[in-house]
């Protein structure tokens, strides 16, 4: 079994991947032109906002936005403890602060309050200066917008949606990529949306910002490409990539984004009286990843082993809370993360994807729940 099927994916399309691919290669039009626009303009009206810029990866979508709102040294940048990597690598990368706020055990997602503390921690100390809010839309669902949104306002803090696993996401008819003041997704492989590589794009509404990331992302291009008026990045999506993006989003569109949804009540009924993910009412999740809660540290690593002599895989995201994570050893904690700490030792991840089926769903659980018998 896979625990992500993009085989199965690659079968189910591949007539028009095929064609999609080889008429890129045949066109030698590699980087830019015009099936990068095109899925740029379908992207953007898809999420439902105004610009959508791709760019290299979901890492470089962060970091393109931050740069762009002038994030820098002095700066406190307030990340979820409980995340990928990368959603706070960015903020020291550009030279700001990382300051990791917990997270609501149920939705897996930032905790307003906890931000709020963590505001108030930075606030009463003085050295460095409140900036911006990265929100994540963690194994698909989206961040609690409307409380976290509230939060940063209050505080006159940007906010940031890291939607590189929300992709496809919706709170009531808004879609992730459309919260916060700018959003960034990521089309890796294994995103609700991937291509056949690395891939990123950020969306936002704001002209004058959209405008800025489009020179950041060519080495900070002015009138033209050979007229350089800032220091940017070299972070751009290959034509063959926006190739397959335009063939995926259709079937995401059309069934993928559906088909993940019936998986998910799928396990839900199959796995009923354990601890399932929850979606809270008005939200849509896109499924990035489907996780369970076990009892404690020992329960879950049990379970992992057991399914995974079954031959079924499954995935601890993440094992390390991000202010334990040895990069960060220097920064300061302002706030306790006891959710995160704890979740990080009792989520585990089953095999979720849309084209899974039936019986492969059943087969997990009913191994889920044999294991869960004796551990
Ligand atoms: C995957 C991921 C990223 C980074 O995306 P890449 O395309 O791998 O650079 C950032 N944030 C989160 C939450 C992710 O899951």
């Amino acid at each position: 079994m896979e625990f992500r099927d993009l085989k199965a994916q690659y079968r189910a399309l591949q007539p028009e991947m095929d064609r999609a691919i080889l008429e890129t290669v045949a066109g030698a039009g590699f980087i830019g032109g015009a099936r990068v626009k095109a899925l740029e303009e379908r992207l953007a009206a898809y999420v439902g906002v105004k610009h959508c810029i791709t760019c290299g990866n979901g890492t470089d979508a962060l970091q393109l936005m931050l740069m762009a709102w002038g994030i820098g040294p002095g700066d406190a940048v307030f990340v979820p403890d409980f995340t990928f990597f990368a959603s706070g690598e960015v903020v020291s990368f550009v030279g700001g602060t990382p300051v990791f706020y917990d997270v609501c055990p149920e939705t897996f997602n930032g905790s307003a309050e906890s931000l709020e503390q963590a505001i108030a921690a930075v606030e009463a100390e003085g050295k460095l200066k409140p900036k911006a809010v990265i929100a994540v839309d963690l194994y698909g669902l989206p961040a609690d917008y409307p409380a976290i949104e509230a939060v940063a306002k209050r505080h006159g803090l940007k906010v940031l949606e890291d939607a590189a696993q929300g992709f496809g996401g919706k709170i009531g008819s808004k879609r992730a990529g459309s919260f916060g003041d700018g959003a960034a997704t990521s089309f890796f492989p294994a995103k609700p949306l991937g291509c056949y590589g690395d891939g990123g794009a950020v969306f936002m509404n704001d002209d004058e910002t959209a405008a800025l990331v489009r020179s950041l992302c060519v080495h900070g291009k002015g009138s033209d490409k050979y007229d350089n008026v800032r220091i940017g990045m070299n972070s751009r999506l290959d034509a063959v990539q926006a190739a397959v993006l335009d063939v995926k989003l259709t079937a995401f569109e059309q069934r993928e984004l559906e088909d993940v949804n019936t998986a998910a009540r799928r396990y839900d009924s199959a796995l009923s009286g354990l601890v399932t993910p929850v979606v809270p009412e008005g939200y849509l999740s896109s499924w990035a990843q489907y996780t369970l809660r076990l009892e404690n540290r020992q329960q879950r690593d049990g379970l992992q082993a057991a399914l995974k002599a079954r031959g079924i895989p499954s995935m601890v995201y993440y094992p390390k809370p991000m202010h334990c994570q040895t990069a960060f050893a220097h920064v300061k904690q302002y706030v306790p993360c006891p959710n995160t700490e704890r979740l990080c030792d009792t989520v585990l991840s089953l095999p979720m994807h849309p084209y899974l089926t039936e019986e492969a769903v059943a087969q997990v659980a009913q191994a889920v729940r044999e294991e869960l018998n004796h551990l």
